[in-house]
């Protein structure tokens, strides 16, 4: 298999660390909050959550240290191995750190900001578009951009029919998570878009039967899309 190019994704995802856990630190309030930049304990202004515990307390900014580089380093390398040197990883690696920062925001603060998801759409589009050209294989691009307004909208459509379930920050979550299974084929899409509900609800009913959860306790759907997304793109095969 590819194990050069998995080291070279584990190693990306290492140095990806750090701003996974900035971003976190920044985006972790609540929706109409402004984004934080000031230590939790004593107040004093961070420049940057880069590094782990505030300069002047001591105290954690944010996650762990380490807990954010060992997360990326996981996932990147991971698919790495998967799709090998492909141009296509490029785009898949790029979105999958953004999505370890989402998940981790959305399981604190049950939010995906769209700082982050907004963005996430042109880049991806033109990653994947870029992917194209050098593999000359622009339909399957032209599925990945259908893929991606099919996820959103079917996403669109549930948050219309059940408010309380999914959120619009899902949705738009639900467009570049679409881009890149698409981009593999339309199974893929449809597999990941089921096993996100299934595995959200398997969560609520192993809570509920731990007594840490009632029926009318909300969960984060995001950590489940991004989870059921790079799981499917990892049992793939055919790329
Ligand atoms: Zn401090």
């Amino acid at each position: 298999m590819h194990l050069t190019t998995a080291v070279a994704g584990a190693a990306a995802g290492l140095a990806a660390g750090p701003w996974i856990r900035a971003a976190v630190f920044r985006l972790s309030v609540p929706p109409d909050a402004p984004d934080r930049t000031a230590c939790p304990r004593c107040g004093s202004r961070l420049r940057s959550a880069i590094a782990c515990r505030c300069p002047s307390c001591r105290e954690h900014v944010a996650l762990r240290c380490g807990v954010t580089e060992i997360a990326s380093a996981t996932v990147l390398g991971s698919i790495a191995y998967t799709v090998g040197p492909r141009p296509e990883l490029v785009a898949f690696a790029w979105l999958a750190v953004l999505c370890v920062a989402l998940a981790t925001i959305d399981l604190i603060v049950y939010r995906l900001p769209e700082s982050l998801t907004l963005p996430a759409y042109p880049v991806v589009a033109a990653l994947l578009a870029g992917s194209a050209l050098l593999s000359s294989e622009p339909g399957r691009f032209l599925r990945a951009v259908l893929a991606g307004a099919a996820l959103a909208a079917g996403y669109l459509l549930l948050a219309l029919i059940r408010p309380s379930d999914l959120g619009f920050g899902d949705v738009l979550l639900a467009g570049p998570l679409g881009m890149v299974l698409g981009w593999t084929g339309w199974r893929p899409v449809l597999l990941a878009g089921m096993l996100s509900f299934v595995l959200c609800g398997l969560a609520g009913a192993v809570l509920l039967a731990l007594r840490r959860a009632r029926a009318d306790t909300p969960l984060p759907l995001g950590p489940f899309m991004v989870y059921a997304t790079f799981v499917v793109l990892l049992i793939t095969p055919g790329r």
